[in-house]
């Protein structure tokens, strides 16, 4: 979770729905928040204990923990999570902390990670570690509803890769750079 500044984490607990508006300090004091609680909020410390890359870090360990790699911070049972309404039930990314339809109030919930290629580029000047071009980074739209659509490379040799094409998320090491990103391979 985005941290630069204190507050910036307790009205985004409370705007996705962790915590009931007024509570998160609550929440915090009570150890809801850490490992043993019911959301672990930024097991690697976050902004204040990493240096502000811009939430770099914030990805790293996040792929880290999907791939239960997060050794002495690992959370038990870390799943690739998308907002959704709990009202009108629509999913909705990039996050927000109001549903776009019906106003009402979101909440993480899990997803597949399963879906279709929606569009797709051939990278040919390399900009990712570990990559050999040319390869493919595709916008892929998850199983779970038709416009939420995630980016990332497709480990798909080029000439199979076309729009339509069934792929589900995995979480890999890019190349020797300790690196860990969600990419797509074939469903
Ligand atoms: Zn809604």
């Amino acid at each position: 979770m985005y941290d630069c500044f204190t507050y910036t984490v307790r009205a985004t607990m409370e705007g996705f729905g962790f915590c009931e508006p007024g509570t998160v300090g609550e929440f915090f004091a009570k150890g809801h928040a850490t490992h043993g609680g019911d959301v672990v909020v930024n097991p690697h410390g976050g902004l204040l204990s990493e240096g502000y890359i811009h939430r770099l870090n914030h990805h790293y360990e996040a792929a880290l923990q999907l791939r239960s790699q997060a050794e002495n911070r690992q959370v038990t049972d870390a799943r690739l999570a998308v907002v959704r309404c709990t009202r009108c039930r629509t999913w909705q990314h990039p996050p927000t902390e109001t549903c776009r339809h019906c106003a009402g109030p979101v909440a993480f919930e899990p997803v597949s990670g399963r879906g279709t290629i929606y569009s797709f580029i051939v990278v040919r000047q390399a900009t990712v570690p570990g990559h050999q071009v040319p390869y493919a980074v595709a916008l892929v739209e998850l199983a779970e509803q038709a416009d939420i659509r995630i980016t990332g490379v497709v480990r798909v040799p080029l000439d199979e890769i076309r729009v339509g094409l069934p792929v589900k998320a995995d979480v890999v090491t890019v190349g020797d750079s300790g690196q860990s990103v969600v990419e797509f391979i074939t469903a």
